[in-house]
């Protein structure tokens, strides 16, 4: 069966409202309606569920959709109805007669999409009703839980192997926005995949901003930011259900509608916690990382860190639940050098060495990522493997507010002497806060009651705040010359390496946001402008119809629809069709309603705002790994190479630089190319590399690359990366 490029645009505008595909969900499609399995990764809000959902709809048949959280299903069905889709889950929320009466439903061909959970396709009574159903394509979704390697491991997702025995013609697809290569490449064996056609998006989230603060009282920095977003819904990270507690509580006091999320919770409570998030009844969630996988409420406005993340895999992934829409979204990582030091201590109690090792060097990577003053979209995207080129990603603090150094000598000297008098008078450390005091010259009471105003010190450091004296104390503490400050009462001293330093008079280097940097706040990517009267009218409309209808407030319009609505202010039918979000059921359903609203507003007297057209996001890069002979400069370099040319003589050639020759042939290697990897690198270099990747099993190429200290480059890491990919698909598939 085929389908013409119109047909499939038909179905998109009609069924989801949207005029043009994300990238790569046409080619998704397509593979899929070729009845090949396909694997696709794609980020968190790139569009994964219509990969699956729009096919059911062109093809015969039913769509098996196997997905991890019982919650969820019925969040999807209705989203799936509210766009006129015959949609129904079968799991243990239902009574017998309930679920009898979906299953004459499903043997009667009423459906094209079945929910359910792995447990219960694998019941006796259940894979013998398949031959009943007409079951066409099987989709896995959330499919890294069927990886032991990925932080959500599902025993059950392995049986699912076993379908495939009864539905051996039904063509898989697995979906997944997991970023680690291991556990890729675990999906396609685990799941017997068949020659997939694999598809890998950018991970990067343009609409996402990045921003690290160092952290003194989180409780209060999360109601400060929070405050300057007072419609937003977000999510408080926190390392233990103690935390989550005291700072909801923290929240609440300031106003804030904030619960708490976490494992130490009965199952009731967390589900009557999520149900209020996805319900705009609470705006905040303080919340363990027990609350994730399946969070998909759209409209997540920001994700604060009030801990550090123990690794990157897990930042990347907590931050990656805000914005799912496409709206700008912020992540705000709260870092304090204690943190690491109360982890690496955890650590030293856990007896298994490897373990140890491996946790260490993550939460490295992790404290490396806090601490730079590198674009952190550039870090985060290089700890996956993916190349960030752009000087400027405008979606960052050290972007947004570049740094310079300056020397900072005489400041370092003054403040480390002034901890060592301190610790002389006193007999004990003090906070760095206390030694601010001090050298600016405080008259405050701790200051008199101990003293220290009569130091030789005091007051020797008023050319800066006590703020300025801070955030330097805090630099040094990161150079290792200051103690880091943990605990309750955090104090700090000059290390051995700061003594030496005083004693040496070395230089101290450190650094400072510009002073010019405070750059007008550019169009965020993923803005749409619009009237914001009238979209928070909208909203409260959109919230009174998900009420009456028992659903979440996106499942009738996301935010993205509202916006275009309070922008264009349609007025009819047609108008109203046009708008993105709007198809044919959701035009039936609700666009007289919010026609009416629209006409009412202007009718109060507001006058209608003029708004310069979208940038629409230009489309994601596309990295490695679609179908071979897909992309024509990739096949040119192919053809080259096996001419007999070497990656080098074909940059040359081409004018290209040598990276993107190796990320080519990278790419035909991982789509089945017989190349003979001699002609990339040594025996030697081949063991080495064999040796760092098992080491780093978990990440990507940046920490490889590092740990071979830069011996072998990216291009022969990446390539010897698609190799070992391919050996470890098609070794299991049996194809
Ligand atoms: P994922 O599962 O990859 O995280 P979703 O399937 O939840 O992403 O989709 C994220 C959002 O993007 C949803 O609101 C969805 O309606 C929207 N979306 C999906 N495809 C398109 C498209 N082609 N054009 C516009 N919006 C889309
Ligand atoms: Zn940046």
């Amino acid at each position: 069966m085929t389908f013409s490029t119109a047909q499939l645009d038909e179905l998109l505008k009609r069924h989801f409202g949207y005029d043009a595909f994300r990238p790569l969900q046409r080619d998704i499609i397509e593979a899929l309606l070729d009845r090949r399995d396909v694997l696709a990764i794609l980020p968190t809000g790139a569009g994964k569920s219509l990969c699956y959902q729009l096919p059911s709809l062109a093809a015969d048949g039913l769509t098996l959709v196997v997905s991890p959280l019982i919650a969820l299903m019925k969040d999807q069905v209705d989203q799936l109805q509210a766009v006129g889709i015959s949609a129904t889950f079968l799991n243990s929320t239902l009574d017998g007669m309930e679920a009898r009466r979906r299953m004459d439903g499903l043997r009667e061909g009423k459906y094209d999409l079945l929910y359910v959970a792995p447990e219960r396709v694998m019941t006796p009574d259940f894979a013998p009703s398949l031959g009943e159903w007409n079951v066409t394509t099987l989709a896995v979704d959330e499919a890294h839980c069927i990886s032991e390697w990925g932080h959500d491991f599902r025993p059950e997702y392995r049986r699912l192997r076993e379908l495939r025995e009864w539905l051996p013609e039904a063509p898989v697809i697995a979906l997944t926005a997991t970023a680690t290569p291991r556990v890729r490449e675990d999906i396609a064996l685990q799941l017997g995949l068949r020659e997939p056609a694999k598809f890998l998006a950018s991970f990067n989230r343009p609409n996402l901003n990045y921003l690290v603060e160092p952290k003194q009282r989180a409780g209060k920095q999360a109601v400060d930011f929070i405050r300057k977003r007072p419609q937003a819904s977000g999510i408080v990270y926190c390392q233990s259900r103690k935390r989550t507690e005291s700072i909801a509580a923290e929240l609440r006091q300031a106003g804030i509608s904030a619960i708490c999320y976490h494992a130490g919770m009965d199952g009731e409570d967390r589900a009557r916690a999520q149900e209020a998030f996805l319900r705009d009844e609470v705006r905040v969630v303080c919340a363990t990382i027990a609350f994730g996988m399946g969070i998909n409420k759209p409209d997540v406005r920001f994700v604060i860190h009030a801990d550090l993340p123990k690794n990157v895999e897990g930042y990347y992934q907590e931050t990656g639940r805000s914005g799912r829409d496409g709206l700008p979204a912020d992540c705000l990582l709260l870092y304090s050098r204690g943190d690491v030091t109360k982890y690496l201590r955890f650590l030293d109690e856990n007896p298994d060495q490897a373990a140890r090792e491996i946790a260490r060097r993550q939460l490295d990577q992790m404290a490396d990522f806090a601490e730079s003053t590198d674009c952190r979209r550039r870090g985060l995207l290089g700890y996956f493997g993916e190349k960030w080129t752009k000087d400027n990603c405008g979606g960052c603090d050290n972007c947004l507010q570049p740094r310079e150094t300056w020397d900072a000598t005489t400041e370092a000297q003054k403040l480390m002497s002034c901890a060592i008098r301190v610790r002389q008078a006193s007999g004990y450390d003090f906070g760095l806060s206390h030694l601010a005091n001090v050298l600016i010259g405080s008259k405050n009471e701790k200051l008199l009651r101990t003293g220290h105003d009569r130091l030789s010190t005091y007051g020797i450091g008023k050319e800066h705040s006590a703020a300025q004296w801070m955030e330097i104390g805090r630099q040094l503490q990161r150079l290792g010359l200051l103690t880091a400050a943990t605990g309750d009462r955090p104090t700090v001293a000059v290390t051995a390496d700061g003594m030496e330093t005083l004693k040496s008079r070395a230089t101290v280097t450190l650094s400072r946001l510009m002073a010019a940097a405070k750059k007008p706040a550019a169009t965020r990517a993923g803005d749409i402008p619009c009237d914001e009267g009238l979209f928070e009218k909208l909203r409260a409309l959109r919230k009174q119809l998900a009420d009456e209808a028992g659903v979440p407030p996106y499942v009738v319009f996301t935010d993205v629809t509202l916006r275009h609505i309070a922008r264009s202010y349609p007025l009819d039918h047609r108008a109203m069709a046009a708008i993105p979000g709007v198809g044919e059921r959701k035009l039936a359903d609700y666009g007289g309603l919010f026609i009416a609203a629209v006409s009412g507003w202007l009718d109060g007297g507001n006058e209608k705002q003029e708004f310069p057209p979208l940038d629409l996001p230009a489309p994601a890069p596309r990295v490695p790994a679609k179908p071979a002979g897909a992309n024509g400069t990739a096949a040119i370099t192919c053809e080259m190479f096996e001419a007999g040319k070497s990656p080098a003589e074909i940059a040359a050639e081409r004018g290209l630089v040598v990276s993107t020759i190796e990320n080519h042939i990278a790419q035909a290697v991982e789509a089945g190319r017989g190349y003979d990897p001699r002609r990339f690198y040594t025996e030697a270099e081949e063991s080495q590399m064999r040796a760092a990747f098992n080491g780093y099993d978990d990440v990507a190429l940046k920490p490889v690359f590092d740990h071979l200290e830069g011996r072998i480059s990216y291009g022969k890491l990446r390539i010897f990366r698609a190799f070992h990919d391919r050996a470890a698909t098609s070794g299991h598939t049996g194809s």
